[in-house]
Order: structure tokens, then C-alpha cells, then sequence
């Protein structure tokens, strides 16, 4: 039977993987939680049995704009959908209050902002709603990125109204998924799907920063006219690059949270509506944006963690066609990410946490052999070498840096961990400079140990250093390395370090370390 509703209203051929199952188990009226990468079809998990159920499914949801959307697509397929939101024309409230009166409603979208008012919860018992379905749940949670207080009624309603609930987001992380469990069950496990998170078409690769806006620019110059979205760390970058794009031919557009709402949907209006354009933006870009055939995801900073990466590169190539990616990262976004942890408003647990979902993106970064490996891994599903990556395509040499993190490592103790990257370097390859004479540097052991390695091979691994959280840049101290306690084993020469022969593209001739 899902077979055919999904053949005679949606007019697909077949499921997406993980989808029956979801649909089954909806359907069943068990409490569902479904982590579907974007893309993968969540919308049909609970629209499909909303039409095998009895009675209405109310389905919340926080983007109004979606909304109309699906509630569009759905009336257009036969199906009766309606949405209250604070978007209604008066008639269009009137008309879904007298379907829901007749009964002739089957699912009902609703801002979350509706929970709020006391008259929702009488409305809904006598409307017959008879399933919750919550789209974007991971909205729950208040250190998510995407946090919406009004989520939190959700609980409240699924017990007041005593029916099953079916969660879905597109973030996987074991927290995120922990907060949703006890927010929106009360702490009774839903049946969990973790479904589907390989995106094979996706192209992946990173590269370290060497001329930032360069590389950008080489990117998007070899895919010229095709549609991509450049996320940037800042405001002000989205503008300057959108200016530099601009001036270099390119359709491009800026994108922030700063922008007065209007130009935002303009922005998005456009981008959605016009062929090829480009949108430099922060991460407000992109939760309401349904456009399938954007064609690369680059990032001009690092993300903040292995999630928000995996979400934003998603965007890309809905569409099943072939999209790349791009992710530059230097040691200015390590910084910048470890302090945003450290200054924030979390508890230490919390920031631990953090500073992990922080070490599994850089572990990606820096990684020696295929990224989707690496990728699906941290996500809990195996993969083979996928041939899709920039590893794949070809192998980074290696060496044994073990001696090399040896003496870094020790330069940063002998220095009492006082001092940045770039003094930690004129130590090892002897450079003397006024700091070096007046701090006495010059006298200690580790003084020009590294004069081997030139200054760009140094910076690419005492990156890679933090890129494995062997030391951090302390925000107290203006960005002063401390070594971390997974160093500790090294200094004492019992695990060995292997590091990748780097791409840092000033690093000529080729990096051949000398040992
Ligand atoms: P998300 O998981 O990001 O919410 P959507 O529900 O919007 O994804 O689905 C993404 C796209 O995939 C939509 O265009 C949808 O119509 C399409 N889709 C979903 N399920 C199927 C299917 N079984 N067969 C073909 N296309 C599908
Ligand atoms: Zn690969």
C-alpha cells in the first residue's frame, strides 16, 4: 500500500533508501526519530503515512516559506494540507478551521510560534489529531545552531494529545539526538533510523589556506555559470567576496544575518529563481533554500564542526548530478574556532564536546587517505574508498614526522606555552629576532634544532599538529600553543606521528623533509 500512495500521489517510481522502513514505522503509530542527510527525503517519511492514518497528522515545522511549499505540492497531488502560520490570509485561517471542523484536513503544518497560544491545544483535540510529525527537530536544542524556544512545547503537546511522534533532522551527532530524545519523548526512546548519510555524488576536498581569496577565485573560475553557494566565516567577507566575484564576471550575491529581512528573501528569491548564480553567505544561508541543482558548496573558512560541514556541503547537487566541494582551513580558523568554543556559554562538558565535533572536522582535513571513509565513519556507517575525493583522486605522500613534533612540542615547553606559532618557529629554525634575543631563546636546547625544515614547512606542521589537537591556541593568552595531553606520549617516544607531505603551495620546492 505505501507503494502505491507513493506511485499514484508523489508520481516516484520507488523509495529512497531507509524510506519504507521510516514509513512503516510512522505509519505503525511508533514513536519515530529519523537522522536523514538533506536531501535524502525526509518530507515523504511523514507525509505518506499522515494519508494512511486515520485522522489529521500535524506536522511543525520552523520555516514558513517550506511550509507553503510542501502544503502547495501536496494540494496540487490531491492531497488535503492546509498550514497556520502567522503568513495566513484571514480566509485562507478560515478555510482550514472549516476543513478541520468537517474533517476532511489529513495534515496540518504549524509554526512552532502556534504552540505558544492556549487556544492550539483545544483546537488540535478537536480537530482529531491523531500523530505529531516534527520536521528540523534537532530545532530542540538549545546549543544547536538553529535553536527555537517554541520547540520545546512540542513535548507538552505530543503528552496532552497522547499520540506517537516522528522526529526528523538531517543532524547526527549523539547529543543533538540525546537532547531530542528527552525533549520531544520525555525520555522514551523512540525507534531511531540513521539512514542514508553517503552523498556519493558529492565531491569532496580541502585544502589549507595558502592565498584564500585566490584559491576561491580558481575554484569558482573553473566552473564558470554553474550555481554555488561560498560560505564565509564573517558578514564582512560574504560582501567582499561577492564584490570580488562580481568584478571578476561572475553573477554573485551577498548573504548574512545582518541584512534587513526583505533583502534576505530577495537574495534567496533570486538565487533560487536565476540560473548560475553564486551566494557568499554565513550559515544563515541555506535552511529555506530547496534549489536541487546547485552545482558546489565551497568554504572559504573552516565550519565549526563535523555537522555543520556535513550540512552545509548537502546542499549540493539534490539533484543526484555530480557537485563539488571545497574547504579551506588554516591555523587562523583553528584559532578562531577553538576561542568561539572556549569564549562561549556552555558548560566544560559541553565545551569538551565541542572541542571533539571541532577534532573530528580537523581529523577530516587533515586526513591521509580517503575523506568519505573518514566522513561516514564519524557518522556510524562504513564505507569503501569511494574514488570521490580529492584523497582518492590522489594519495598525499606521507613521512614520519615523529622527530619534527618531537621538537615543536618541546619548543613550546622549554618557552613556558607563552608563545603563538609564529615565535614557535623562529625557535626551531633559529631565527633570531629581538623577541628570540630578549626573551633568551636563543640559549635554549631546542634553538634552530629544526633548520632543516624552511618556515612554510613548519607552519604546515605544527598546522596539522592542531589540526590532531596535539596543541591549542589558548584565547587567554593570545593564541599562545599549549600542548594537550594526547601529546604527552609523543614527547615520550612511544607512539610515532605520521603527517602528510604538504600541499601549502608556497612550500617549494616540494616538501621533502630532511631527517
Ligand atoms: P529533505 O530530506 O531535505 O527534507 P525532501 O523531503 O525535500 O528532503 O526531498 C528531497 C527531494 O527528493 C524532493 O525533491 C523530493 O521530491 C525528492 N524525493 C523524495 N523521495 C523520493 C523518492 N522516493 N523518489 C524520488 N524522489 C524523491
Ligand atoms: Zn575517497
Amino acid at each position: 500500500m505505501p507503494a502505491d500512495l507513493l506511485r499514484e500521489v508523489w508520481g516516484f517510481d520507488g523509495f529512497r533508501p531507509g524510506q519504507l522502513e521510516i514509513v512503516e514505522a510512522v505509519a505503525a503509530g511508533r514513536d519515530v526519530l529519523a537522522i536523514m542527510p538533506t536531501g535524502g527525503g525526509k518530507s515523504l517519511c511523514y507525509q505518506l503515512p499522515a494519508l494512511m492514518r486515520d485522522g489529521v497528522t500535524v506536522v511543525i515545522s520552523p520555516l514558513i516559506a517550506l511550509m507553503r511549499d510542501q502544503v502547495r505540492a501536496l494540494r496540487e497531488a490531491g492531497v488535503a494540507a492546509g498550514a497556520l502560520t502567522s503568513g495566513n490570509t484571514e480566509a485562507e485561517t478560515d478555510e482550514i478551521f472549516a476543513a478541520l471542523r468537517e474533517g476532511t484536513l489529513k495534515i496540518l503544518y504549524m509554526a512552532p510560534e502556534r504552540l505558544a497560544s492556549g487556544g492550539t491545544l483545544p483546537l488540535l483535540r478537536r480537530a482529531g489529531v491523531t500523530a505529531i510529525a516534527v520536521d528540523e527537530a534537532h530545532c530542540v536544542s538549545q546549543w544547536g545552531h538553529d535553536f527555537r524556544p517554541d520547540y520545546l512545547r512540542i513535548g507538552e503537546l505530543k503528552r496532552a494529545l497522547g499520540v506517537p511522534l516522528s522526529a526528523f533532522t538531517a543532524t547526527a551527532d549523539q547529543e543533538t539526538r540525546a537532547e531530542i530524545v528527552t525533549r520531544l519523548f520525555a525520555g522514551q526512546e523512540p525507534v531511531t533510523f540513521l539512514r542514508g548519510f553517503d552523498r556519493p555524488n558529492i565531491h569532496l576536498a580541502f585544502q589549507p589556506k595558502d592565498s584564500p581569496r585566490r584559491q576561491i577565485m580558481e575554484f569558482v573560475a573553473a566552473r564558470p555559470g554553474q550555481p554555488g553557494i561560498v560560505y564565509c566565516g564573517s558578514r564582512a567577507k560574504t560582501e567582499s567576496l561577492a564584490a570580488a566575484l562580481n568584478a571578476a564576471g561572475h553573477a554573485a550575491l551577498h548573504y548574512h544575518g545582518g541584512m534587513d529581512p526583505d533583502a534576505r528573501r530577495e537574495a534567496e528569491a533570486r538565487f533560487q529563481r536565476e540560473d548560475g548564480l553564486i551566494v557568499a553567505a554565513t550559515v544563515a544561508f541555506g535552511m529555506g533554500i530547496d534549489k536541487p541543482d546547485i552545482r558546489w558548496v565551497a568554504h572559504a573558512d573552516l565550519p565549526k564542526s563535523i555537522e555543520a560541514y556535513y550540512q552545509e556541503i548537502g546542499r549540493a547537487g539534490r539533484d543526484g548530478l555530480p557537485a563539488e566541494t571545497l574547504t579551506l582551513y588554516g591555523p587562523d580558523d583553528i584559532r578562531m574556532r577553538r576561542a568561539q568554543v572556549d569564549e562561549g556559554p556552555a558548560d566544560n562538558d559541553r565545551k569538551d564536546a565541542d572541542h571533539a565535533r571541532l577534532n573530528a572536522l580537523l581529523g577530516l582535513a587533515e586526513a591521509t587517505s580517503c575523506r568519505r571513509v573518514k566522513l561516514l565513519g564519524y557518522f556510524g556507517d562504513e564505507a569503501a574508498p569511494c574514488g570521490n575525493c580529492d584523497l582518492c583522486d590522489s594519495p598525499p605522500s606521507t613521512f614520519d614526522a615523529t622527530k619534527a613534533v618531537q621538537m615543536a612540542l618541546s619548543a613550546m615547553l622549554r618557552s613556558g606555552e607563552w608563545f603563538g606559532a609564529g615565535h614557535i618557529i623562529d625557535i626551531l629554525t633559529g631565527n633570531e629576532t629581538d623577541k628570540i634575543r630578549e626573551r633568551g631563546h636563543d640559549r635554549l636546547p631546542t634553538f634552530g634544532v629544526g633548520k632543516d625544515w624552511s618556515k612554510p614547512q613548519w607552519q604546515a606542521i605544527i598546522r596539522q599538529m592542531m589540526g590532531r589537537d596535539l596543541c591549542r591556541p589558548d584565547p587567554a593568552r593570545h593564541g599562545a600553543l599549549h600542548i594537550t595531553g594526547d601529546a604527552h606520549p609523543i614527547l615520550r617516544g612511544e607512539i610515532s606521528v605520521t603527517l602528510r607531505e604538504d600541499s601549502i603551495r608556497r612550500a617549494k620546492p616540494a616538501f621533502v623533509p630532511k631527517m
